[in-house]
């Protein structure tokens, strides 16, 4: 029963520890008096558990409140240099790494192109090389490691670590964990990149404090990251939020394949290449637009950041094929929208570059195709993190992890 009864208190202050270490990242500054009100433990038990995070170095003492008429208390905050994070994301055309503090911020990136053709050995020690200069990073900031954060697209077997399947990298089973915990000696941590960079977008960026927001992932994929009553909603296997292959269109239209073996997925209407597509076909009718002479000055196949600098120059051809794919967003937004009763809809990603030209007819459509009562409360926005939301994402799934369980931090 003893035994038991250890077990229990010690669980009990590991729980403890986690939410007033949550209450301090999302709320600090904050005195111990404050930080008692708000969890409704007692001040002796606080002040134990404040001490310990302290000694963990996990949180600091930043100066006094002397504000109002009560005695002046100390306040304390996250510690920025609780240690680093290397977060990698897995991109299907290119791989990046960043080296972030503990409050996310940048110390270090690199990003390097990568073929979505080539063997997976290749692409993966190029992964493993740009790990070993990240590491390189760390100790040149001076920081423990606290682990290694993966965000890969396509579904994933959390507990062990493992890449189930990738449609748009045709990936199968692939242990992430194992082939970057092995010659790392760190923690590894492997996440879809949505669900990633919903993590980032909570801890660190527009959707802190939210309890219910979704987050869309949109580049060659889209992928969705559903946050909801304050959680990753992960479905019976984890795979939920697959959004992107979501049955869309019907007739004719199922003629479009996706990479996921099926026809008529949403994504295939909305996605990068849709849109690269969509430029094409009005290219074909000799419609007049500064594309063509851009694709030859840069001698460069049509791509999202040349649509882009089209647009920016005023190019119609461009501005209404982003608007076009953004109305084919906002149709799949609105069945978000309608489904999840969500506080906010967070579009990163690759794709969030064009934002401004996509979210006009997104929104519109959003507002078009949701029922009334449930869109006038809906905010749709961009990510804070732009292009790097799955990046910071990638290693806010470490930072969140240390949040949960405060007493298993590993320094490397
Ligand atoms: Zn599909």
């Amino acid at each position: 029963m003893e035994s038991k009864n250890t077990a229990d208190q010690a669980f009990v202050r590991e729980m403890n520890l986690s939410s007033v270490l949550r209450l301090i990242f999302n709320e600090a500054p904050l005195s111990r008096a404050q930080l008692a009100t708000k969890t409704g433990l007692n001040k002796s038990t606080i002040s134990s558990l404040v001490e310990d995070l302290l000694d963990r170095q996990l949180i600091h003492e930043t100066g006094i409140n002397s504000a109002g008429t009560g005695r002046p208390a100390t306040l304390i905050e996250i510690n920025p240099k609780a240690g680093c994070i290397v977060g990698v994301e897995l991109g299907v055309d290119f791989v990046a790494a960043v080296v972030t503090d503990f409050m996310g911020s940048i110390l270090w990136r690199k990003q390097v192109g990568a073929d979505p053709a080539a063997a997976q050995e290749k692409t993966l020690d190029q992964t493993l090389a740009l790990v070993q200069e990240a590491l390189v990073a760390c100790r040149d900031v001076n920081l423990p490691i606290l682990g290694l954060g993966l965000a890969t697209p396509g579904t994933v077997d959390l507990n062990d670590g493992v890449l189930i399947f990738a449609p748009n990298l045709h990936w199968h089973n692939i242990p992430l964990r194992k082939i970057f915990s092995e010659p790392t000696g760190l923690k590894v941590f492997v996440e879809n990149d949505a669900n990633a960079a919903a993590v980032a977008e909570h801890l660190f960026g527009t959707a802190r404090r939210l309890k219910d927001f979704i987050f869309v992932f949109a580049g060659i994929g889209l992928g969705g990251g559903l946050f909801l009553n304050g959680q990753l909603y992960r479905g019976k296997n984890g795979y939920a939020g697959e959004i992107g292959h979501s049955p869309f269109a019907m007739a004719d239209s199922l003629l479009t394949p996706c990479h996921c073996g099926n026809r008529g997925c949403w994504e295939t209407y909305a996605n990068q290449y849709s849109i690269i597509q969509r430029v094409h076909a009005r290219l074909e009718v000799k419609r007049s637009s500064v594309i063509p002479a851009l694709m030859a000055e840069q001698n460069a196949p049509l791509s999202i950041s040349l649509i882009k600098l089209a647009a920016d120059s005023g190019d119609q051809e461009a501005i209404d094929s982003f608007a076009e794919a953004g109305a084919a967003m906002g149709r799949g937004f609105a069945g978000l929208v309608n489904i999840f009763n969500p506080e906010k809809v967070i579009m990163g990603g690759p794709l969030s570059v064009a934002g401004d030209y996509l979210l006009p007819s997104l929104k519109q459509t959003v507002s078009k195709h949701s029922l009334p009562e449930i869109v006038q409360e809906v905010e749709v926005g961009l990510s804070a993190f732009g292009r790097d939301a799955s990046l910071i994402g990638a290693a806010a799934i470490v930072v969140d992890d240390v949040l949960a369980n405060p007493t298993l931090v590993e320094r490397r």
